[in-house]
């Protein structure tokens, strides 16, 4: 097969970990072509059927929506897909539905510290932030990190003293308190254990018109973190990486795993090495690497030429695409 049919015939297949989603038929080959794309996730991790009422599915849909609207709303009007990004995220760090921003889970000592992280595939720019606790939207001061400073991740009160310079807005810790993911903080205290049951981490990989890749990721980490624990999310390579020449990935689940295996760019590199299909890679990194060391978690990726991948290795991701000519759509368990 050649490249050109095989890359069509990718752009037209979507997958998860067991199950590739195949879009309607008739959207076939508006996907081959499409010229700006969208894929956000809402974190994965334990979400059987049935463990989420009607009315929360509801709500989980209608914000993931409101998150690719207003992403694919900037790409849609000529902007860059590091500005879509941006959108898409600050949507879902504002929800509470999300450990990412506002909702965020809480540490051992009852307190929320946050990550987040940006990258642009064009030019390989990068900014992150680590263990912050007082900036309201995490990736808008990744964001500022990459282009008002010379460095790439800035950690703690000096990355909230460069926020607050910046003019970005600054809140009290109790901002990020929400009732339920307190419930679940005390749950997890007493079974004292690590890693939550539902993740939550935030993510979006856009593709805008002049073929621009970027990804961004943003996160409260997970429950009952411990000493200043940093995960995934702020790490380029690991929870974030983009690269025109290859993919842009964002990453969620055990962020200890996504790490030492430097998941988003072993995606990336598979591509640029091996020649693989995103999808391919993808699997091959979270199905096949991820899960021989015990890790849990997934994957958004998009590529230049409309490759999506949503691929994963729990019960369920919190996710969703949009793409030229069709509808928003959004899913939550392993087998839609
Ligand atoms: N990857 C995040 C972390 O380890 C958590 C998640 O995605 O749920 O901090």
């Amino acid at each position: 097969m050649n490249r050109i049919t095989s890359c069509a015939l990718i752009a037209i297949l979507l997958g998860c970990s067991q199950v590739r989603q195949a879009p309607d038929e008739s959207t076939k080959d508006s996907l081959a072509v499409a010229p700006i794309a969208l894929v956000i996730h809402g974190g994965a991790g334990t979400i059987p059927r049935g463990s989420l009422s009607p009315e929360k599915e509801q709500a989980y849909h209608d914000m993931m929506k409101a998150a690719l609207d207003s992403g694919y709303a900037k790409l849609e009007t000529g902007k860059p897909a590091v500005e879509a990004v941006l959108a898409a995220i600050q949507v879902l760090e504002n929800s509470p539905l999300f450990n990412a921003g506002k909702g965020a889970v809480f540490t051992s000592e009852g307190t929320n510290e946050l990550d987040a992280s940006i990258m642009e595939g064009r030019t390989l720019s990068a900014g992150a932030v680590a263990g912050v606790k007082t900036i309201r939207n995490p990736i808008l001061a990744a964001h500022a990190v990459m282009t008002k400073s010379p460095h790439v991740m800035l950690a703690g009160e000096g990355a909230e003293h460069f926020a607050a310079e910046q003019g970005l807005e600054i809140v009290p810790n109790t901002y990020f308190f929400d009732s339920a993911r307190y419930k679940q903080f005390r749950r997890s205290i007493q079974k004292e254990d690590v890693k939550d049951s539902k993740h939550g981490t935030v993510g979006c990989v856009a593709l805008d018109k002049f073929g621009d890749i970027a990804a961004g990721t943003s996160t409260g980490g997970m429950t009952n973190k411990k000493f200043g624990r940093i995960g995934d999310a702020p790490i380029i390579g690991a929870g974030t990486y983009a690269n025109n020449a290859t993919c842009g990935i964002s990453s969620t689940g055990w962020g200890e795993f996504f790490i030492r295996l430097a998941v988003a760019h072993d995606i990336s590199a598979l591509i640029e090495y091996q020649g693989l299909d995103l999808n391919t890679a993808a699997e091959k990194v979270v199905v096949d690497k991820l899960g021989a060391i015990g890790g849990t978690g997934g994957v958004i990726g998009l590529t230049r030429d409309g490759q999506v991948t949503m691929t994963f290795n729990t019960d369920g991701m919190y996710r969703g695409y949009k793409r030229h000519g069709e509808p928003a759509k959004t899913f939550i368990y392993k087998d839609e």
